[in-house]
């Protein structure tokens, strides 16, 4: 294939972006689609009032937006600029509040762009119709504003025309035809177009054209309140300019403002949630009506009119004069979706995004189609992060829904899905719950953070603030304690485990992972990485020989699942089948694991006969077990793995012969602090495809003598990244931050961490971060900011516990 022929779907604010970042990269054998009049189509784009600001707890959305700013800065429309910098200001009526602003604040440090903490009085400075007595501060942001988007859109599709692509407005996409498992063709009304690569950025529209190749998009079109006003008396020297004032946001009241001229437009998150069905859009757009603009619903906007006047009383006087709700697309986490179909070679989605972060969105759609891989880390946003049982409507719509319903409230990290809950319930569940199990979520298992009956026995605990206590219990020490110094039972089913099989099998994982794997003896267990082209680690996982020919894969969930299965031979040598919910797994960690093993298995356990890093069939009592000697903790110890129907028993076994060693049912909480103390990272937090190993750290579970496997050629070029991920222990033990605090060095920003947890074995709270190279040295003071404090801390050897490896290895 020469240049490939592309059409994308959709000449929004998203589809015009793909077109301009494709012909920009040679693509210009490209058609640009849309139903509607270019460029004001009817879809959302036409309809947002375009404010766009960066400050975000994901690092993923803030580079999205900072992509998206940046080039709207620079595009050129014969009607005016396609970005008015005016800033946004974030306003705090509330002390709860007020310390989210300073959290968020963080972020602009964090990811290095310009924010200021007001006070009051500065708040009303930059914003006269406030009522500053209502205000305990604000935050300021600069190099940002509003995006007239259509005009953003028109721009770069103008430049992609100029390479060469074409622009056809009125046309409807009716279908995509697909030949051997590949595009061939987008068909529409006016007859097919051919095409190698399909781009889908139909907007709310998405999941009709997505399942014309069988792809479930989980995206909920949603009602969204837009109000404009009559002439403010206070902005009347306004009146002939678009927008001057800063964006403003008050969260609690779940609005946001913009200025047109001496007009004030409002839009409101606070009120129902008010769903609709894409196809039912998809046949009023087709017949002609304007399908995104919905009827105003005047009840919904009541309270937060209200909350707007209360909070700028020259709005007492002016009424509504045009308002309606508009239609956006949620997805259930509130991220977008990018990336291929799995299963018709050259469909792609850029779905569900913003205007604020269009340009990254359609930016790392396009470098992976070219490319191979987005050069930023789009793990949040990949297409392919749901479960099959994700993509239920049961599930994901209820998720979406919250996800509007909740996009102004503080979030704690640690928040679990609320619902629906319940949706998977490991074999250990009776007995957990028997035992006072707080439950979170996670891939859609009832998963314990902690036991209430470890509650009594914490001994002395860490003063920690109200935050740090938000997800926490003193069981959480109790648990961390006995794990190190006794026996805890960890419940790993969460895990998701995979297994590789077949004749090609072991040749096959040689080349995907980045140890030799392939010529070591069954029983093996193997701790490496999952790299991209760059060298880049796409995740960390454990490669366990169970036979010549099976292998069992420890991994970080569907992302791996995906990327595993697009690098499948297509010869049948190779087969992989996904053990989730067939299997469960304990994890049984502690000095006293081998005392407690030993009792239940007439299998040799001591060192000489059942090494670390190991894995052996064994019987306990009567049920057989995989065996694997690791563990996340950094104890010595086993993950037990059996059938699911088996667990219960096995559950019990343990569980009775650990009574006389002191056993303990241990949670996450417990097991993330655990795993910190020991070094050990999370993939998607600690590190990500942004990173190289070396950088992470994890150089160990490279093997540069191996002759080939993805990402050693890139390795081998020796990118040296400006940061590492170093530890950190905090001087105050009352504060754990949460992950995106920023990390200063003589009060510049040179990093941010990336998880953390108060440490019982080292009685203090650790936080791993990335740091700048020339900060990362052991003994380094630096300080992070943590809701406008700045907490004193020094880079600490990594790892903090049992560094030389002895524990676990004895
Ligand atoms: P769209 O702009 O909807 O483009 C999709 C295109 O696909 C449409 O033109 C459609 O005609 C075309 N299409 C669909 N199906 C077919 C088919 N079968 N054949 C041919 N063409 C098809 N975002 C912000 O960042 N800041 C804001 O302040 C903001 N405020 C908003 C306020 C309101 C009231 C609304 C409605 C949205 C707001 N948004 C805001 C969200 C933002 O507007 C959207 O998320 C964004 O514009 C989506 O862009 P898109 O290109 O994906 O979709």
């Amino acid at each position: 294939m020469s240049v490939p022929r592309v059409v994308v779907i959709g000449a929004g604010v998203v589809g015009c972006a793909v077109a301009d970042e494709l012909t920009e990269r040679g693509w210009t054998d490209l058609t640009l689609l849309d139903r509607g009049p270019l460029f004001e189509t009817g879809g959302s784009t036409t309809h947002a009032p375009g404010l766009v600001s960066r400050t975000s707890p994901s690092r993923m959305m803030q580079a999205f937006a900072d992509q998206t700013i940046a080039k709207f800065a620079s595009l050129e429309h014969f009607d005016g600029p396609c970005l008015i910098d005016v800033g946004a200001l974030e306003v705090a009526l509330t002390e709860e509040r007020l310390a989210e602003l300073h959290r968020r604040h963080g972020f602009t440090a964090s990811w290095c762009f310009e924010g200021r903490m007001l006070t009051a009085e500065e708040c009303v400075a930059d914003y006269p119709i406030l009522d500053g007595r209502l205000l305990l501060g604000g935050h300021r942001t600069r190099g940002e504003g509003i995006a007239k988007a259509v005009r953003a859109a028109e721009a770069q599709a103008r430049r992609a025309e100029g390479r060469g692509a074409r622009l056809v407005g009125g046309t409807r996409v009716t279908g995509v035809s697909v030949a051997g498992g590949r595009v061939t063709a987008v068909e529409t009304e006016h007859g097919p177009i051919p095409a190698d690569v399909v781009v889908c950025c139909a907007g709310v529209w998405g999941p009709v054209v997505a399942g014309y190749v069988g792809m479930i998009l989980p995206m909920l079109p949603t009602e969204h309140q837009y109000a404009i006003t009559t002439p403010v008396a206070a902005l009347v020297a306004n009146r002939d300019a678009d927008a001057t004032l800063p964006i403003l946001r008050h969260h609690d009241a779940g609005i946001y403002v913009r200025d047109h001229g001496d007009r004030i437009g409002i839009g409101s998150f606070n009120h129902r949630v008010i769903g609709l069905d894409p196809g039912a859009l998809d046949e009023a757009a087709e017949r002609g009506a304007d399908a995104l603009v919905r009827p105003f619903t005047p009840d919904d906007f009541a309270a937060p009119l209200e909350l707007a006047r209360t909070l700028m009383p020259a709005l007492r006087g002016v009424e509504i004069e045009r308002a309606f709700n508009g239609v956006f697309a949620f997805t259930p986490d509130g991220y977008p979706l990018i990336g291929p179909s799995p299963d018709v070679e050259g469909f792609w989605v850029a779905e569900s995004s913003w205007v604020t972060h269009s340009v990254g969105v359609a930016r790392a759609c396009v470098e992976w189609i070219v490319d191979g891989a987005p050069s930023t880390a789009i793990h949040e946003a990949d297409v392919a992060r749901f479960e099959a049982f994700e993509l239920r409507p049961s599930v994901w719509v209820p998720r979406a829904e919250t996800a509007y319903r909740e996009v102004y409230l503080v979030h704690h990290p640690a928040d679990p899905h609320e619902r629906p809950r319940g949706l998977r319930h490991t074999p250990f569940h009776a007995r957990q719950v028997a035992l006072g199990a707080v439950f979170t979520d996670r891939g859609g298992w009832e998963a314990p953070r902690w036991y209430a009956a470890n509650e009594g026995v914490a001994g002395e605990i860490p003063p920690l603030d109200a935050w740090a206590r938000r997800w926490w219990s003193p069981a959480v020490i109790a648990e961390q304690r006995a794990a190190r110094e006794r026996v805890g039972l960890f419940d790993m089913t969460t895990l998701p485990r995979l297994e590789i099989a077949g004749p090609g099998a072991a040749a096959w994982l040689e080349r995907m992972v980045a140890r030799r794997v392939g010529h070591r003896r069954v029983g093996t267990v193997v701790y490496t990485l999952l790299l991209d082209d760059r060298g880049h680690v796409r995740s960390d996982i454990t490669v366990a020989r169970l036979a010549e020919d099976r292998f069992q894969l420890g991994t970080n969930g569907p992302l791996d699942r995906a990327w595993l299965a697009w690098h499948l031979p297509g010869d049948g040598s190779v087969t992989l089948r996904d053990l989730d919910g067939s299997i469960c797994c304990l994890g049984l960690w502690g000095p006293r694991a081998r005392d407690v093993l030993a009792a239940c298995t007439d299998t040799n356990v001591p060192n000489e006969a059942f090494g670390y890093f190991t894995t052996q069939e064994l019987w306990i009592a009567d049920v057989p077990v995989t065996a694997l000697r690791i563990s996340y903790a950094g104890e010595l110890g086993w993950e037990l793995v059996t059938s699911g129907d088996r667990g219960l028993r096995l559950w019990d076994l343990l569980w009775a012969a650990g009574q006389e060693h002191g056993i303990a049912a241990c949670g996450r909480s417990a097991l993330a602090a655990l795993r910190i103390e020991k070094g050990y990272r999370a993939w998607g937090t600690d590190m990500t495809a942004e990173h190289t190993p070396e950088a992470a750290g994890l150089e160990f579970a490279v093997d540069l003598g191996k002759p080939d496997f993805i990402g050693r050629e890139a390795l081998l070029r020796g990118e040296e990244q400006p940061r590492r991920l170093a530890c950190l222990r905090l001087d105050d033990r009352s504060a754990v931050p949460t992950g995106g605090e920023p990390v200063f060095a003589y009060g510049t920003a040179v990093g941010y961490v990336t998880s953390a947890a108060y440490g019982a074995t080292v009685d203090a709270v650790l936080a791993l971060a990335w740091v700048d190279r020339a900060q990362a040295g052991k003994g380094t003071t630096l300080a992070v900011g943590y809701f406008g404090r700045r907490l004193a801390a020094t880079v600490v050897g990594d790892p903090v516990v049992d560094p030389d490896g002895a524990r676990v290895r004895s």
